[in-house]
């Protein structure tokens, strides 16, 4: 057996490294949030190769005493606590003291500071852990820490860092985060020498958040404020329309820190009930003002969680302060108002829309015809073929109590039918009452060829019936999900041809967009959009795909950036593409509100086969539900 022995004060610091320090991103956050319990007006942070390479963090702050580098690169040496007492009423960044010393373990570090009254400044570095001696040196007020070679002497965390991009993004993900929490404080960020982020210090949260997501991201949101006893809640929340594939945008900043919470996190979702469909998040950036002694924030290595002494309450304040808000608030004037300034910006009128909507059937019809064509010659049999009407079989559809979104086949002992739609009624039924739009507008002869016939109600569903019972389909769903499988099958077929812009776009991006689109530059140019690095946040498209034509391309690369930075798995070439043609089919479908014409209701109906044996689902909605006639039946009590 062997023997118990206490741990070198070496291996100490690096299990504690090991805590703390997960990445780069770590060690800016560490940094950084020293420069502002220092009370430093201006953090200026520069990083060579994602931060592997370099991490310098230089602040204006109160500095620290030449006498006391030696205690500030030491574990569990702090000026921040002086009693047991305060390790309950935390109101620095720091208190653990340990961080300074977990990355001068793991890096080659360096420290200049020099206080206020200082004449002069000093140095000490520190080379994995092994300490070196205090140096004067002349340096201006406040501390520089720079952080060469992060994990030198641990290489299985350094095989751990990703690409330069990835690092970047994480590092201005933190910087980010911790600038909204200190709109006063001015902050810069440089990528090998290249400016990245530059804040200059503002009064407001709201001037902060424009600054970082942009002026339309900011002019969507809609301001929150509530106090319960001490507690105050402060901030911004998205309009409905401004959600998100994820909740990278949900920023909650307790006392300045910011936080991970999954119960405020379920409230905000919670308030948002309704106004949300599924896998989509709202925008928020929420300061919460809690006295310290209220909070216990030791109980997470990097203190991004947080343990509060009556959270329900809190739950209650921040759901019961976005709901009050919310009704009080007319937010579809409001996403009116907002829609319609981004007009006025020249990004989009209706006109475009259906000019861009009518390009996108076209072009996916054009496939369409190709198909018929070749069904309608004999010589080419074992084609993909579209019986005559007559042999249409009904299509048995999802039924209400189904899984939203799967038109499954119903007797799964019969092969499904190669093509299929809404037929026409098994006994011939004859049309409704003429109230309605309705799709008998043409003569015998051309009703024959087509049976396709629904009722439009409230310009929004169509309601037809199979076999089975009543359908009600979604107009907009089921044009969606038609144009999502003819444009599928077109692309299968072949690559996406792509134009070049005669003037290349640029973009503005958030840094952490900007990191990921640069770093997926092959994959978008597989899908035909081409970009391609302009300084600063910004790049430019050069080209993009012809089918996108109409779509502005910085919409574009916007929705195809957003699952990239949604962290987890980065998406592969298949899941891009898939996420254009949602895009694609969602923007030039009919909407709900489209009052439609007999043709196109006849049209919309005739290919909905396209859709039965579909794979893919673009958003997971139904597109039809039956009422059963035995459903209808029991009803009316008729069995
Ligand atoms: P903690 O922040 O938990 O106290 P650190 O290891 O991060 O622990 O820092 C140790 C000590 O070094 C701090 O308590 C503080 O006194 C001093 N210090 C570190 N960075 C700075 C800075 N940028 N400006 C002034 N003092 C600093
Ligand atoms: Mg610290």
């Amino acid at each position: 057996m062997p023997r118990i022995q206490r741990l070198s004060q070496s291996l100490i610091n690096k299990i504690a490294a090991g805590e703390v320090i997960e990445r780069p991103a770590s060690v800016v956050k560490e940094l950084v949030e020293n420069a502002l319990d220092a009370e430093a007006r201006r953090i200026d942070i520069a990083i060579e190769r994602g931060g592997s390479q370099l991490i310098r963090v230089a602040d204006d702050g109160a500095g620290i005493e030449a006498d006391d580098l030696p205690l500030a690169v030491a574990s569990h040496a702090t000026s921040k606590l002086s009693g047991p007492d305060d390790l309950f009423r935390v109101g620095t960044l720091g208190f653990r003291g340990e961080a300074l010393a977990s990355i001068a373990e793991v890096s080659r570090f360096r420290i200049r500071s020099r206080p206020e009254e200082a004449t002069s400044g000093a140095e000490l570095t520190v080379v994995g852990g092994s300490v070196g001696d205090v140096a004067p040196c002349g340096c201006p007020r406040g501390t520089v820490v720079e952080v060469r070679e992060l994990f030198y002497n641990t290489p299985v965390r350094r095989k751990f860092l990703r690409t330069v991009q990835t690092e970047l993004g994480h590092i201005t993900d933190v910087v980010s985060r911790l600038a909204l929490g200190h709109p006063e404080v001015h902050f810069t960020l440089a990528h090998n020498d290249r400016p990245v982020v530059n804040l200059p210090p503002v009064t407001t949260l709201s001037e902060r958040i424009a600054a970082l997501y942009g002026e339309s991201l900011a002019r969507n949101l809609i301001e929150v404020e509530s106090e319960d006893d001490n507690v105050r809640l402060s901030g911004f929340v998205g309009l409905p329309h401004e959600s998100r594939s994820n909740t990278k945008l949900q920023i909650l900043l307790l006392n300045g820190r910011a936080i991970r919470d999954r119960a405020l996190q379920h409230a905000l979702q919670e308030a948002y009930r309704g106004l949300l469909t599924t896998g989509r998040y709202p925008v928020a950036f929420l300061r919460l003002d809690v006295p310290a002694e209220l909070v216990d924030v030791n109980v997470h290595p990097t203190k991004a969680e947080v343990r509060f002494q009556d959270g329900g309450r809190l739950y209650s304040q921040l759901l019961s302060t976005l709901r009050m808000r919310f009704l009080s608030t007319d937010l579809t004037a409001r996403a009116e108002q907002a829609s319609s300034e981004e007009d006025a910006a020249g990004a989009h009128d209706p006109e475009t829309a259906r000019r861009y909507r009518q390009q996108v059937v076209d072009w996916a019809k054009g496939r369409l015809e190709e198909i018929r064509e070749t069904a309608s010659r004999p010589d080419l049999a074992g084609a993909p073929s579209v019986p005559p009407p007559e042999e249409r079989q009904p299509l048995p559809m999802g039924r209400l109590d189904r899984p939203a979104g799967e038109w499954t086949p119903g007797g799964s002992d019969q092969r499904p039918p190669a093509v299929s739609g809404y037929g026409p009624p098994p006994s011939g039924a004859p049309g409704r009452d003429s109230g309605h739009q309705t799709t008998e507008s043409g003569g015998e002869e051309q009703r024959a060829a087509s049976p396709f016939r629904a009722l439009q109600v409230h310009n929004r569903y169509l309601v037809t019936e199979n076999e089975e019972g009543v359908v009600v389909i979604d107009q907009h769903a089921l044009h969606e999900r038609i144009l999502y499988e003819q444009l599928r099958r077109r692309v299968d077929d072949g690559p996406l041809e792509s134009q070049g812009l005669l003037v290349p776009e640029p973009v503005d991006l958030d840094p952490v967009e900007a990191a990921a689109a640069l770093e997926n530059q092959e994959v978008f140019e597989s899908l035909g959009l081409k970009i391609e690095p302009f300084g600063g946040n910004t790049v430019l498209i050069v080209r993009y795909p012809a089918m996108l034509a109409g779509l502005g391309p910085g919409e574009i690369l916007r929705a195809l950036i957003e699952p990239l930075v949604s962290g987890g798995k980065p998406p592969d070439r298949r899941d891009l593409l898939d996420d254009m043609l949602h895009m694609i089919a969602c923007k030039a479908a009919i909407k709900a509100g489209d009052r439609l014409s007999s043709e196109e209701i006849e049209t919309l109906l005739a290919q909905s086969h396209l859709v039965d044996d579909a794979h893919h689902c673009p958003h997971g909605r139904p597109t039809a539900v039956v009422f059963s006639r035995k459903e209808l039946d029991k009803h009316f009590r008729r069995t």
